[in-house]
């Protein structure tokens, strides 16, 4: 089916899920649970999606239906997964710098909860004395990750307590009776093969730090990261050379450590990143100074990955007439910044002013961080469930917001 029919029906610019390939990375990641099970006997594996990723219920309902957990970092995320049939138990609030109202609410809402800092610990100490926390831990060692901004871990960011800050930590916690249950380290966003040894190091200074300074944790999460091909020469994350490469470090860990339970693990990207793309329409085609620009209603306020990280994603095009020639050319929005290009010098044939753009593996960090900037309003979401020519089966999984939406919220007087 052509994807210009989806502009049609719902308007440009617009996202588009495949739920087969979103089902297929749900299994993927409870395969990978059940394969460390295995290996562990008798030590739980529990896998949460990372709802920051891609929070829309569609999305939700196949993790829940897969078997997986979540990790919620706001209100609302924690609203939405309840309301999508997540218990609190599947549940595992992982914040950063939030306040006494938001613990309240992560309280009554009966979540485990993974505090990052001395300070947060001791707020909520103030408030729970008594409970039992987990504790973000930064193993020290330098995080992963695709840009400096998504490096979650080393002595530059602001997440987590580092090994000089524990004694603090154990003060304060002891100061208000709170049992740290269990341990959190999340290294940053996308790792491929390559940097699993990266990754690899990381989950062993976090578990030598567990093992030297912690008493009786029974929960030690290994955070998330991994990640997915975006440019045609990478290849996807090997999961079984990542098992093989985890199961004897945490095998010895658990045989030195016996008050273990339970490894953590938070996918956030992997799962609906290659079921996504993003669909627009070229509004215009210009050569300037010897270089081709091609214009589409895809801005920065629809994806901001390109612009904010730098990222790359794929981009091709569906066309009305085929014969165009080969050109270099760069894509970009409808917003009015320099830096608001989809893709830079890329070798493809030049399209026609309202033919469809399409930008792969845009699932992920896609609608989740888009915005209203420029006074645009956010795109509407759909959900292919099964692609077949004669009878395609697809949904409208959130709507387009309208500028009625927008402007309900001013306060004119
Ligand atoms: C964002 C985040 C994740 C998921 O990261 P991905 O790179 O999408 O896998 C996992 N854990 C924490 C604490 C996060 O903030």
């Amino acid at each position: 089916m052509k994807r210009k029919f989806f502009l049609d029906t719902y308007g440009s610019p617009l996202y588009l899920y495949d739920n087969s390939i979103l089902c297929d990375r749900c299994q993927q990641m409870k395969q990978f649970q059940e394969e460390l099970e295995r290996a562990l006997l008798g030590i739980k594996v529990r896998m949460h999606y990372s709802t920051k990723a891609n929070n829309n219920p569609a999305i939700l309902k196949s993790v829940r239906d897969a078997g997986l957990n979540v990790d919620c970092m706001s209100p609302l995320e924690l609203q939405i997964n309840k309301e999508c049939g997540f218990t609190k138990e599947r549940m595992l609030y992982v914040c950063n710098n939030i306040s006494q109202d938001e613990m309240i609410m992560v309280y009554e809402s009966g979540l485990l909860i993974c505090l990052d800092s001395v300070s947060q610990v001791h707020t909520w100490g103030q408030l729970y004395p008594g409970s039992s926390i987990m504790v973000r831990v930064n193993p020290g060692v330098l995080g992963v990750g695709h840009s400096q901004k998504v490096i979650t871990s080393g002595s530059k960011t602001k997440f987590g307590v580092s090994e000089k800050q524990l004694n603090k930590l154990f003060a304060v916690a002891e100061q208000y009776n709170l049992r740290i249950i269990g341990t959190h380290q999340h290294l940053g966003s996308l790792f491929l093969n390559d940097k699993i040894p990266n990754y690899i190091t990381g989950v062993k200074a976090g578990l030598e730090i567990v093992k030297k300074y912690f008493k009786n944790v029974e929960i030690v999460d290994l955070g998330g990261g991994f990640g997915v091909p975006y440019k045609p020469n990478e290849q996807p994350l090997d999961l079984s050379l990542l098992v093989s490469e985890l199961i004897p470090i945490l095998k010895d860990f658990v045989q030195s450590y016996p008050s273990v339970k339970e490894f953590k693990f938070e996918p956030g990207r992997y799962i609906p990143c290659e079921s996504g793309t993003l669909l627009g329409t070229v509004t215009a085609v210009e050569k300037r100074n010897r270089t081709w620009w091609i214009g589409t209603d895809i801005g920065m306020n629809v994806l901001v990955r390109p612009s904010m990280y730098g990222s790359y994603h794929e981009i091709s095009f569906e066309y009305v007439n085929i014969n165009s020639k080969e050109v270099t050319a760069n894509i970009c929005g409808n917003v009015c910044e320099s830096g608001d290009i989809l893709g830079k010098r890329r070798r493809v044939r030049l399209p026609e002013v309202g033919d469809t753009v399409i930008v792969h593996n845009a699932g992920a960090y896609g609608y989740s961080m888009a915005s209203n900037y420029t006074g645009r309003s956010k795109p509407a979401e759909v959900m292919i469930y099964a692609d077949g020519e004669a009878a395609p089966a697809y949904k409208v999984i959130r709507q387009r917001e309208k500028i009625s939406d927008m402007m309900r919220q001013i306060e004119w007087n």
